[in-house]
């Protein structure tokens, strides 16, 4: 295989020695390099690794007017030795074609995508905090690059890879609020993409839930409003009479989560009876009132797991008790993380190790 040459300027300042990781807030502390890739003529090219910056765009490239913009989000860990873990990154890159492909992208070759994210995390590998709970968060995307108004696919992207380090923190149990008005995603429409569009269409209703004092939204199917698909930006599950129960993400408004996948997969490997079907509104207040519902929780890369412990259901609030430590939901964040951290065996070349 052909390894793809990336040519590194390196940063003459380091926010390094300023960066305090012992107080990092999601998303503010960005490391020193960033990938940047070009695509034109039909090719991916230029490639390169540059200090972290601003960059120019014209102010009629065509992201900022139609909105072709699709983006990744995973994780890279370093364990007892110092070596940096990403957790499925070729999930990662899968994803992001099946998005562009959705978007009318331009798809991106697996092999450049994990040779950046290599290289990249090489160079910055000092930036991945080490320590259970802490990690780099990586963000790959692209984005349309043509200056141009008329609205037609872009012939022009760009790709970037960009990473964040991610302090260890106590993910508190998240309330929800079922919602019946406004809609995430809808059958042929984009939901299953990672698309920015689909999050700047979901602020205005989460923003409702958090007023009336949820963390986040429950959301339904657009057409009746009577079934259970995701929670804010994670998938969800529920576990009822001892089954576990997720929707199915073939219907194409379900995001495909990597976690997700990773979840159903520690279930099978387990024994856990899975049922991936739609929850019915209500059937899950049903199982709300006669106490069958057993453990919910939304599952997604920024928090693995977060549990639920309270479900506002046509108006009506529901708590859940903390999960016990052998709930389903509990062992499977400790297992997930013991693989993420490399303190167990990867049954399932879940890690790339750099
Ligand atoms: C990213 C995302 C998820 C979770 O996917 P992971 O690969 O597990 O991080 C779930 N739902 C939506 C809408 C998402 O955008």
């Amino acid at each position: 295989m052909s390894t793809i040459s990336i040519p590194v300027t390196k940063t003459t300042q380091s926010k390094l020695s300023e960066t305090d990781f012992s107080s990092l807030v999601f998303g503010k502390s960005i490391s020193d390099h960033m990938f940047v890739a070009d695509y034109q003529n039909g090719a991916w090219g230029d490639f390169r690794i540059v200090p972290y910056g601003p960059m120019e765009i014209y102010p009629g490239n065509a992201t900022l007017h139609y909105g072709q913009a699709i983006f990744e989000g995973m994780k890279a860990y370093k364990n007892e030795k110092g070596e940096v873990l990403v957790f499925r990154a070729e999930a990662n890159a899968k994803r992001l074609n099946e998005s562009a492909a959705r978007m009318c992208m331009p798809q991106l070759p697996e092999s450049v995508f994990l040779e950046a994210l290599k290289q990249l995390l090489s160079l910055d590998r000092d930036w991945v905090p080490q320590g259970k709970g802490s990690s780099l968060y990586i963000r790959p995307f692209m984005f349309a690059m043509d200056n141009y108004l008329g609205v037609k696919a872009s012939d022009s992207y760009r790709f970037m890879i960009f990473t964040s380090p991610v302090g260890a923190y106590y993910s508190k149990p998240v309330s929800v609020k079922v919602e019946t008005t406004y809609t995430r995603a809808c059958e042929g429409g984009t939901g299953e993409a990672k698309a920015a569009g689909n999050y700047a269409a979901s602020l205005y209703p989460a923003l409702q839930a958090q007023k009336e004092g949820y963390d986040q939204l429950l959301w339904t199917d657009g057409k009746t409003h009577s079934q259970i698909e995701e929670s804010g930006t994670m998938n969800v599950m529920f576990k009822i009479k001892g089954n576990l129960i997720t929707a199915p993400t073939h219907g194409g408004t379900i995001l495909k989560g990597i976690t997700r996948n990773s979840v159903l997969q520690l279930a099978k490997d387990w024994g856990q009876a899975v049922e991936e079907r739609f929850l019915a509104v209500t059937e899950l207040e049903e199982a709300l009132k006669n106490g069958s519902l057993e453990e919910a929780f939304g599952v997604g890369t920024a928090a693995t797991i977060a549990f639920i412990n309270k479900i506002n259901v046509n108006g009506k609030d529901y708590l859940l008790p903390e999960p016990k430590p052998d709930a389903f939901s509990t062992r499977v964040l400790s297992t997930l993380d013991s693989i993420k951290y490399g303190e167990v065996q990867d049954p399932h070349q879940w890690i790339l190790t750099i």
